[in-house]
């Protein structure tokens, strides 16, 4: 498995979104808004912004910097086009990549 590219095609792609683990996240609703507010910058700068500011590519980037996020619930990246496209099933850590760190 070649490392995953925090690029804005994986982005759109990644549906950490929607996990529940971060549905109730007030800190994670925060970054969203910023994220939304910074796209079409983002987009017309062709600029990744920092990580710890997008709540979501973790198998690329690492631990999640919220703390208010639900562990108890289901990780959904088995859903998600990269799970598929880089093999993770059969990688390190197995989803929970915010909680764990990036895909190895
Ligand atoms: S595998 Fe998980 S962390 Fe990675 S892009 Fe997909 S949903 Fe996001
Ligand atoms: S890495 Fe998995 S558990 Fe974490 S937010 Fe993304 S889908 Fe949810």
């Amino acid at each position: 498995m070649g490392k995953i590219e925090f690029n804005m095609e994986n982005w759109d792609k990644c549906i950490c979104k929607n996990c529940p683990t971060q549905a109730e996240s007030m800190c994670v609703k925060e970054k969203k808004m910023k994220a939304m507010e910074m796209m079409p910058k983002i987009k017309e700068s062709k600029m990744m912004p920092k990580p710890e500011m997008v709540p979501g590519m973790y198998c690329a980037n690492g631990k999640g910097v919220c703390e208010d996020v639900d562990f108890s619930k289901m990780c959904i990246c088995n859903e998600c086009d990269l799970w598929k496209e880089y093999n993770l099933a059969n990688g390190q850590p197995m989803g929970y990549f915010c909680r764990d760190g990036e895909a190895k």
